[in-house]
């Protein structure tokens, strides 16, 4: 018996490491490739059980609700419910008299019942109605058994005990198992994100944009534009109201910033007081209407007041089209002679190619 439990828990887990790559790979897969593998995974894994009955006595029984269970607390119906029907068929063309009521008490049952939960599955805390779950679960499947054979009553109890320390002994392995996989996945997330993003301003970090803008480059045959942005007098701000203050108003002007953010426009922290900006798929005019925007509100906004006085802050811009054929730091460096045109020519502005052009000549 003990090896036919094993046999059920060994294949549990490796359900569990198999969803664990399926789930790391999500992002790579398409919603419906993902679900159907998922589907089709569970539904493996208990049909497998079906073969590998836990023999007490005469009787066969074993852990097959458990897939079922927490894919259905986890997923929900949209994943619970295909599932169920391809076992259920399966069960029901194995044959036996034990088919149906192995299907209904041992398997649409339990699915239920833990469906009934799913919209409050968050896996932490609530240990209690987790518990009651399983209990709740091993009662519907296990129950029934009184009414069905001869010598139920006796049946029932011979099995009651280890039947239910089985099932609460899976489930807490399973969960022990998902729960540090869910650990580790936020973990990593939280990593990759800190990696990518700015301490102060939590814009995109100088790395994470040029990995970014390098990808779009690569696969969007479209017009692309850098601009550089730096603030004006910024030093001048630092010493007289203190670097505390000057870290604020950066902040301010990040979620200015952000609010612009969109598929087509990146922006990041390129150090200091300077940001880069990425636009893609709009022409020269849109491009610079866009930084005349952000340049307005900038300038329009009140990011502090110090002894009533409110401060405020302008910025310059310098905008360069990314040529295809050269490495993207020659158009970096383009909007950064540009900028410096803005600053040349009274800062608060935003230079474009064109109108550089017309300043170098003038
Ligand atoms: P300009 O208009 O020519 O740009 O004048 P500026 O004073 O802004 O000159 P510059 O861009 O060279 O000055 C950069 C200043 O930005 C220097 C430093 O005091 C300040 N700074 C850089 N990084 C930070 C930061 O993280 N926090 C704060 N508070 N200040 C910073
Ligand atoms: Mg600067
Ligand atoms: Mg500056």
């Amino acid at each position: 018996m003990i090896q036919s439990i094993l046999s059920n828990l060994a294949i549990i887990l490796l359900m569990h490491l198999f969803m664990s790559m399926l789930v790391n790979f999500r992002k790579e897969l398409s919603a419906w490739i993902f679900r159907s593998a998922m589907i089709l995974l569970v539904a493996g894994s208990v049909i497998s059980m079906l073969y590998l009955p836990i023999l007490f006595g005469n009787f066969a029984l074993d852990l097959r609700f458990i897939p079922l269970v927490f894919l259905s607390y986890i997923w929900g119906w949209k994943y619970a419910f295909p599932t169920l029907l391809i076992v259920s068929i399966w069960r029901f063309f194995m044959g036996g008299d034990g088919a149906l009521p192995g299907i209904i008490f041992g398997m649409v049952g339990p699915t239920l019942l833990a469906l009934a939960f799913h919209h409050r599955a968050k896996l932490k805390g609530k240990y209690t109605e987790k518990l009651l779950l399983i209990i709740g679960c091993w009662f519907i499947s296990d129950f029934p058994i009184i009414f069905i054979i001869p010598n139920g009553l006796e049946v029932f109890k011979d099995i009651a005990l280890v039947r239910l320390f089985t099932f609460i002994a899976t489930a807490v392995i399973l969960y022990t198992f998902i729960a540090l996989e869910r650990q580790r996945r936020t973990l990593n997330e939280k990593l990759q994100r800190l990696a990518g993003e700015d301490p102060l301003t939590k814009l995109l970090n100088k790395r994470r944009f040029y990995e970014i803008i390098e990808g779009k480059i690569r696969c969007e045959r479209l017009q692309h534009y850098i601009a550089m942005m730096d603030l004006d007098h910024f030093k001048k701000l630092n010493d007289t109201y203190g670097h505390v203050i000057g870290d604020e108003v950066l902040c301010k002007v990040a979620r200015i910033l952000k609010r612009h953010e969109q598929e087509q426009i990146r922006i990041a922290r390129y150090g200091g007081e300077e940001f880069i900006l990425y636009i893609g798929n709009e022409s020269l005019e849109k491009a610079s209407q866009i930084l005349e925007e952000i340049r307005a509100e900038i300038e329009g906004t009140c990011f502090i007041t110090h002894q009533e006085k409110p401060i405020r802050i302008t910025a310059s811009f310098g905008l360069s089209p990314i040529d295809e054929n050269s490495h993207i730091l020659e158009s970096v460096n383009q909007a950064d002679k540009n900028l410096y045109l803005a600053k040349k020519n009274g800062r608060n502005r935003v230079v474009t190619p064109h109108d550089a052009s017309i300043l170098r000549t003038s």
